[in-house]
């Protein structure tokens, strides 16, 4: 029987057409893998981690007065 490595998590998978993911063990790699090659970031669906900066600390007063 044939296997492989899971390009994307390394977990061995049997090469069969029963592998509906093949080469990769599920459809979450698959995505993750097209997802990667998509847009150059490796974006894991159902994690998707709000980085739009929200939380980030405002500027100190002290930087914002260097500036003026
Ligand atoms: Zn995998």
């Amino acid at each position: 029987m044939t296997r492989v490595n899971c390009p994307t998590c390394g977990r061995i998978v049997e090469w069969t057409p029963r592998v509906t993911w093949r080469p990769f063990c599920s459809e979450r790699c698959k995505l993750i893998d097209l997802g990667a090659w998509a847009d150059g970031s490796h974006r894991i669906p159902g994690e998707t981690a709000d980085i739009a900066g929200q939380d980030l600390p405002a500027p100190s007063k002290s930087e914002a007065d260097r500036e003026s």
